[in-house]
């Protein structure tokens, strides 16, 4: 019987023991607090949103111990007059509402009045605010909900919000956060992103005493993304233009910056939406950027973008979700065609349509030389770690793991035909290449015996944001892997060595592309997230000519694996086709 199985049998009903009542407000606030308030970052979102609705150019933005000791807002926007400003506390207390028509097309970030009491209730906050007419500032305190304490104090035009202690009276959730570090990334990824929606603003981030982050805040999107992601990757943006200014004001305007096909990324972290200025999640937009890309970026690749969306008010529902990063749209075809038509216009104006050629070196990390893989100047750029010479097998050959397989040739430059004792096999060279590479490299970090190639002169590497954060997360075991790299200031780091499977590649992009490989998703072996991207950045690729002895040494090494039929990303290696199989295939059987 179900219900038996489920054990409902046992389970006690609650309304057998309580008679339906009206929450009291303090339970009510705490459960929706919870849903406005999910980690440090959505109290920064709340506080910048209000700052931002009050018309504010300047705005700190100061965390201390992942933003749980300490969040602090300073802005210098509009403020609040006296009288108002225990109210701002008030559920459902706003100044950007007032009826029903209005919620049909809302201008500004918020419009909920709850985050502000959201906040009360899972933190001690102060808030100093002045506002325009007023010769003082008022100072206010709550805990717990309550107004502790209400009085005049002096300060500058604006406001200033400090929560301290968040979740301090909810261990529950404060056990459900992550490292300090990764709550600063989620924090510092929120202020980077509002400087791209507000070039005009400008924003600044100080960490645990140090400021991490400063936009220009010179109205300029080209400017806020070279401090973002780097000036020289800004630079290469193309603009995806306004039009003649002529346009249906009914229809959706797209403006912003997206790269050109020979640009791009290993992860779809570098596209943002922002829809009438409020940074948005949605799963179709991505997808319109990228089909505006098709047949431009090879597989795996991604566009690097900044996407405005400017439509009008009541053709956006922004009243989705209590954090308001979700957006429906009235015309979501008409949305997602503008996005397409507007980017793939760029493209084809501003970008040249690549050839096969330029496709193929827009792939990930592309030796500088297509020749031979092994080569007999060892001293050479090109030399790579496949050579039999330079690196001896590591490890004791794993027994019965992989038949001994004879090479019989070559198929669409990507993959090696073999024969077994049972049947044939189709090996992928790039992944075969791959497992073999992660193996030797995992082992050398081991042993600490990575073999490491100096640099003749060190090599800038400009840096985004998040990746000299994770560079910072991670040197240790950057370094155990044989890269030295030095802070160089601001985006930028010098890179003095690297490891020796590495040579011959261009280092700034396979240190990005490994940063950000490891800082997608939750990783939960970071080391081995290295070892992943290492081995992938130095295989052969896809597409390169092996000539007979090359592709039966990678099948020799590939034997001595540990787990020979996967790559370390847990694609398979290689497809058998069985004895029985071919039998049957031709009818024999
Ligand atoms: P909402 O933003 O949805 O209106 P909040 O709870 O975030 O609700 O804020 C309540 C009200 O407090 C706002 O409507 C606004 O009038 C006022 N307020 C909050 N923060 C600021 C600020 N930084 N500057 C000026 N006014 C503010
Ligand atoms: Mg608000």
């Amino acid at each position: 019987m179900i219900t038996a199985r489920y054990g409902i049998g046992k389970r006690k009903w609650y309304n057998t023991n309580m008679p339906i009542k009206v929450l009291p407000t303090d339970v009510a606030s705490k459960i929706a607090a919870g849903e406005v308030v999910e980690r440090p970052a959505s109290v920064v979102k709340e506080l910048l949103d209000n700052s931002l609705d009050a018309g504010a150019t300047n705005i700190a933005v100061e965390v201390q111990g992942g933003g749980v000791r300490l969040i602090r807002v300073v802005d210098n926007g509009v403020g609040i007059p006296p009288e108002e400003v225990d109210i701002a506390f008030e559920r459902f207390a706003t100044s950007k509402v007032e009826t029903t028509d209005d919620l049909e097309s809302i201008s500004s970030l918020g419009f909920r009045g709850e985050a502000l009491p959201s906040i009360a209730a899972v933190a001690e906050v102060t808030m100093v605010t002045r506002s325009k007419g007023e010769l003082g500032g008022t100072f206010l305190n709550i805990k717990d909900s309550a107004v502790v304490e209400k009085a005049k104090r002096g300060c500058p035009l604006g406001t200033t919000v400090t929560v301290r202690n968040l979740f301090r009276s909810f261990p529950a959730r404060l056990k459900f956060l992550k490292s300090t570090a990764t709550e600063n990334g989620h924090i510092s990824q929120i202020v980077t992103q509002y400087s791209l929606a507000f070039p005009e603003v400008r924003f600044v981030l100080i960490v645990d005493g140090r400021t991490t982050f400063r936009s220009p805040g010179k109205d300029s999107l080209r400017e806020a993304l070279g401090v973002v992601y780097g000036a020289e990757n800004a630079k290469s943006l193309l603009a995806v233009e306004a039009g003649d200014g002529n346009e249906d004001p009914l229809l959706p305007h797209i403006t912003g910056f997206v790269s050109p096909p020979s640009f791009t990324r290993a992860t779809r972290g570098y596209m943002s939406f922002f829809v009438n200025r409020r940074w948005v999640q949605n799963r179709m937009l991505p997808y319109a950027l990228e089909e505006a890309y098709r047949g431009l970026l090879v597989t795996g690749r991604h566009p690097v973008a900044v996407i405005n969306i400017a439509l009008p008010p009541q053709d956006v529902d922004v009243n989705v979700h209590p954090a308001k990063s979700e957006v429906r749209f009235r015309h979501e075809r008409d949305v997602f065609t503008a996005v397409q038509m507007a980017v793939r216009d760029t493209l084809v104006a501003q970008a040249p349509i690549p050839t096969l050629e330029t496709l193929y070196q827009s792939q990930p990390a592309p030796a500088p030389s297509t020749g031979p893989l092994i080569t007999s100047d060892a001293g050479a750029q090109a030399t790579s770690a496949m050579s039999p010479v330079a690196t001896p097998p590591p490890v004791a050959p794993a027994v019965g793991l992989l038949p001994i397989l004879r090479v019989v040739g070559q198929v669409a430059s990507t993959y090696i035909i073999a024969e077994g004792p049972d049947g044939m096999y189709l090996i992928d060279q790039h992944a075969a290449h791959e497992r073999v590479l992660f193996e030797r490299i995992r082992d050398q970090r081991q042993r600490r015996a990575v073999e490491v190639q100096g640099m003749l002169q060190p090599v800038p590497v400009e840096l985004t944001v998040r990746q000299q954060e994770l560079l910072e997360m991670h040197g240790e075991a950057l370094a155990e892997y044989g890269f030295d790299i030095e802070h160089f200031g601001e985006r930028t780091c010098l890179v003095r060595s690297v490891p020796a499977m590495l040579r011959g590649q261009n280092v700034a992009q396979s240190l990005t592309e490994l940063l950000d490989f490891v800082g997608e998703g939750a990783k939960s072996d970071w080391r081995e997230g290295i070892a992943v991207s290492l081995a992938c950045h130095s295989a052969v690729l896809a597409g390169q000519v092996l000539s007979h002895d090359e592709m039966q040494d990678l099948i020799r090494q590939l034997e001595r694996t540990s787990n020979p039929k996967h790559c370390p990303h847990g694609r398979p290696t290689m497809i058998h086709l069985s004895a029985a199989q071919l039998e049957k295939g031709f009818g024999r059987r």
